[in-house]
């Protein structure tokens, strides 16, 4: 008996749905990038449940015919490529004609469309592939596609799903990715009845500035530079953020084409480009978009994948560094490099050095005492201990108890062990430069980073903290509103257990912002937004969603924002109390991030230079 067979359609188009549709929010990118196909100024993409229940885009595109509306959700069913050579002539987002086919097999989908010629509009109803009803209708003209219950017939991927705030936070991702290359055209979001974002049309810095302005505080794009690059090859236009307004998180885009990509190689060009300017873990926010003939890259790609295959990668390198660095020289009104030989694929990279562009500067309060404050709640360095020192007892009689013992294994796992066996009863601890406790020791003299060192300390004990949901708060006087972006509200909702945990107390305030009750007690008022927002970053860019991972970025943000600053000078007992507690951790060489925090000079290093 033979045993080959052809696979029945409904089983090929469950299969290949899997690779094109992997959750919500890769519906979301086909859907709205057939609407833009489709030659729509207005889509509206409405979702209940995080996409899960329902999945909506409405456009004011050019419709489809009724035996169009049918045709489409066959399989490599299109109409925007009719020969292979047209692959590299692409207008269009689409072209595999398989979303829809894909969608239809694991879902149940409603669509009615009307072009704006025809009278009446069609309707038609499918679930699971099959055909439920198909009839004329009346209708707006454009498309209108609900996607409902998505995998309702494949139980294993529904239970893929993560939580609600988490599907919703990559359908925003997703969103972000296609509202930046489109200003022109009008988006809204609605979510569970809540319209979380409105985007009429306007120019790409409004568009920016429409996502990104409520996070950072106020007027996002003023502090960004424009950047535009014409050669024979690639053509670079874009945005990309002056060095005093970088953080320790950026928003950084590429687009090419008309699309999101992913390239860390090209980020190596932008980061290159702000080489001596930027201090230590800041990174600016870019958003850069290409313009390249469509058989310099590697167009026939997957779906979802959004990483792009350049012919000449690092020509494109030279040109968009020369470009970032042009556009930072002219802001600094340093003598700019000379570009007339623009058009040239060499681009002159080594008299672009950013010496003509001076670094930001870095003032240092030198009076600033974190162990002081101001504020009403104020608490000394003392306090500070108390109170840690009251918890750390706690949770060491917790520690007794296998399972917490466990977790703190579990933490500190990644980490280094300690490679010595120190006794420092009666070491004598001596500051150096305002940033190094030094402490002489038998086996020779020990360096320590006193900041790092705080660091380590102080994450310990958060995570503890954490651990047993036993963060001490501060109330504040006066509450601090946080603005959030759309996805940050998301995000901020998802970690609200861990916030609690540590200390903080909050109220939704608004649609787009939090009132800050309480704070962390160690945590300084002033600090307290800055330190959120870090922590909201830290979390979103660890990309995980692990509960345990999360603490680890919660404690490890609160830990930097509150650990002793460089040029602190500190008193004996302050230094031996460090150090004390230092070396009692079970990881102290390095910080979690992976920074060394002391280093030992050996009796015979020392013997040798004398
Ligand atoms: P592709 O986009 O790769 O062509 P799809 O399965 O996404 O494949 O869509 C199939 C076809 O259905 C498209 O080529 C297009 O002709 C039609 N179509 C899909 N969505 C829309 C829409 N919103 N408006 C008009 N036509 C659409
Ligand atoms: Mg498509």
């Amino acid at each position: 008996m033979d045993i080959v067979h052809l696979l029945p359609d409904h089983v090929a188009n469950q299969i290949a749905a899997g690779e094109v549709i992997q959750r919500p929010s890769s519906c979301l990118k086909e859907l709205v990038e057939n609407s833009l196909d489709a030659g729509a100024t207005r889509i509206q993409v409405i979702v209940q449940d995080a996409g899960r229940t329902l999945l909506q885009v409405v456009d004011n595109g050019k419709g489809m015919s009724p035996t169009d509306a049918r045709m489409a959700f066959e399989r490599h069913a299109t109409s925007k490529i009719e020969r292979v050579e047209d692959l590299f002539a692409l207008s269009t987002m689409g072209f595999r004609g398989e979303a829809l086919a894909s969608i239809c097999a694991v879902a149940q989908v409603e669509l009615t469309t009307r072009r704006a010629e025809d009278e009446t509009g069609y309707r038609i109803e499918i679930d699971g592939s099959r055909i439920e009803c198909q009839e004329p209708c009346a209708c707006a003209a454009g498309t209108n596609i609900r996607v409902k219950n998505l995998f309702y017939n494949i139980p294993v991927r529904r239970k893929f799903l993560k939580t609600d705030q988490t599907e919703l936070r990559n359908l925003l991702t997703e969103f972000y990715h296609i509202v930046l290359v489109y200003p022109k055209v009008h988006f809204t979001f609605v979510s569970n009845d809540e319209i979380l974002l409105e985007l009429p049309a306007s120019t790409e810095k409004q568009r920016i500035e429409a996502i990104y302005g409520k996070g950072s505080g106020r007027n996002y794009t003023a502090h960004l530079l424009d950047v535009h690059t014409d050669t024979d090859l690639v053509s670079i236009r874009g945005f990309v953020s002056k060095p005093e307004a970088c953080s320790k998180t950026g928003q950084q885009y590429f687009f090419v084409n008309g699309r999101y990509m992913r390239h860390p190689y090209f980020q190596k060009a932008v980061l290159t480009a702000y080489a001596g300017m930027l201090p230590g873990e800041y990174t600016p926010s870019f958003f850069l978009y290409f313009d390249i003939h469509p058989e310099a890259i590697d167009v026939n790609i997957h779906p979802t994948k959004t990483e792009i295959k350049f012919a000449d990668e690092q020509a494109v390198f030279q040109i968009l560094m020369a470009a970032v660095r042009e556009a930072l020289g002219k802001f600094s009104l340093a003598p700019t490099i000379d570009f007339d030989r623009q058009g040239e694929i060499e681009m002159p990279v080594a008299s672009a050095q950013p010496a003509q562009v001076s670094a930001p500067r870095i003032v240092v309060d030198r009076s600033y005492n974190p162990f002081h404050r101001q504020t009403p709640a104020a608490r000394g360095w003392e306090a500070m201990y108390t109170e840690t020192r009251a918890t750390a007892s706690e949770s060491e009689r917790l520690l007794e108890r296998s399972e917490i013992t466990d977790n703190r294994e579990k933490i500190t796992e990644s980490r280094e062990q300690a490679m010595w066996d120190i006794d420092l009863a009666d070491a004598r601890p001596y500051q150096y430069a305002g940033r190094y406790i030094l402490v002489p020791h038998e086996e020779g003299l020990f360096f320590i980073h006193q900041h790092r060192a705080h660091v380590c300390i102080l994450y310990d004990i958060y995570m503890r903290q954490l651990a047993e949901q036993k963060g001490t708060t501060q109330q504040l006087l006066f509450p601090e509103v946080i603005d959030l972006t759309a996805d940050e509200m998301v995000l901020f909702e998802e970690i609200d257990q861990e916030l609690r945990a540590i200390g903080f107390e909050f109220d939704q305030f608004s649609p787009t912002s939090y009132s800050i009750t309480g704070i962390p007690a160690q945590l300084q008022e002033a600090h307290a937004l800055a330190t959120l927002r870090d922590m909201l970053a830290a979390v979103r860019d660890s990309r995980s969603t692990a509960r345990i991972e999360w603490q680890k970025q919660i404690a490890l943000s609160l830990a930097e924002h509150s650990a002793i600053p460089y040029g602190k000078q500190l008193t004996d007992d302050e230094m031996k109390d460090i150090v004390r507690r230092l070396f009692a951790l079970s990881a102290y060489t390095h910080t979690p991030k992976g920074q060394r925090v002391l280093t030992l000079l050996t009796q015979d290093e020392i013997a040798k230079r004398l």
